[in-house]
């Protein structure tokens, strides 16, 4: 993920609900392309 549209995206939310300092985590799960069961 580019952390730069994460950034964007916290930015963003702060400044519409007038929060300040906003600190953020994100939490990604998930199966890599490698991983996951053959769709066909
Ligand atoms: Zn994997």
């Amino acid at each position: 993920m580019d952390s730069e549209v994460v950034e964007e995206w916290a930015g963003r939310i702060a400044s519409d609900s007038g929060f300040a300092a906003v600190e953020h985590t994100v939490e990604l799960t998930g199966v890599c392309a490698g991983c996951q069961p053959a769709t066909e």
